[in-house]
């Protein structure tokens, strides 16, 4: 089997050992060097986490090599004391895994928090606006406090390509010389042509010139922003700006007009 990940070790350091030493095998004098190595977890040859370190003492003269355990007292402590001034110190990149990994979710977090603040920055007040008339929306408008939405549930009672008209919410507003009018299909426009799907719109329209201007004469001759919607978005928008009415979904964007000419942010 093809093994991509496992332990692998590398050599850290050699220094001389300080004396007096003697090789319990040749008996030289001072003849000792230490070398450490490093074990890590590797993925893929990545070193990721280093884990233990082992030290082997060889004798420079007979290549005598000794496993720390296995010197005697004395060696064992001028190891120590070699070590004591000047320490081992692992190689940082026999972390490199896990410092790229702390480096990622450290950066992710960062930008995250960058980013929030970008965008409640930059958001446009308009879009809270649109929302918040969203949550208006009703199926059982009330004459007295939304006029236009209870006539036109009172008007739009033919039957529609694709459309339940008894299940249309509305939600109307008046802001100086503007109508907004929103609807919003619960259950969708089951209808793909385009031209099928227009016919909610237009018929909006009839009926605010029809019925329900004539019969709210305070209405009077307002501009008309009509914006349709569905569970997830805006299908079907009109303004007098411009229309988005030919595609799957629309921008609503065209609606913050209603609210003001430009951006407003906070
Ligand atoms: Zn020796």
């Amino acid at each position: 089997m093809f093994i991509f990940f496992g332990t692998r070790s590398s050599k850290i350091k050699t220094r001389k050992l300080q004396g007096p030493t003697e090789c319990p095998h040749c008996q030289s004098q001072d003849s000792f060097f230490a070398t450490t190595f490093g074990k890590y977890f590797h993925v893929f040859w990545i070193p990721i986490l280093p884990f233990s370190k082992t030290t082997l003492v060889e004798c420079a003269h007979c290549k005598k090599t000794y496993r720390t355990n296995e010197l005697p007292e004395n060696i064992q402590q001028a190891l120590h004391k070699t070590d004591e001034q000047n320490p081992v110190k692992r190689p940082i990149w026999h972390s490199l895994g896990c410092l790229v990994v702390v480096a990622f979710f450290g950066l992710s977090i960062i930008l995250s928090i960058v980013g929030i603040i970008f965008f409640k920055a930059n958001r446009d007040i308009r879009e809270n606006l649109l929302d918040a008339d969203i949550e208006q929306l009703t199926n059982t408008p009330d004459q007295g406090t939304d006029a236009v939405s209870y006539h036109l549930k009172d008007c739009i009672i033919d039957e529609i390509d694709g459309v339940d008209t008894n299940e249309i919410e509305y939600y109307s507003k008046i802001e100086e010389e503007k109508l907004l009018v929103l609807l919003n299909i619960k259950k969708g426009l089951s209808v793909t042509e385009t031209a099928s799907r227009k016919q909610i719109v237009f018929a909006v329209e009839d009926c605010l010139k029809h019925y329900v201007l004539p019969e709210e004469p305070m209405v009077g001759r307002k501009e008309i922003y009509i914006g349709v919607k569905d569970k997830l978005s805006f299908v079907l928008i009109k303004t007098p700006d411009g229309e988005d009415m030919d595609g799957t979904f629309a921008d609503k964007k065209l609606l913050f007009t209603f609210y003001g000419d430009k951006p407003v942010k906070e």
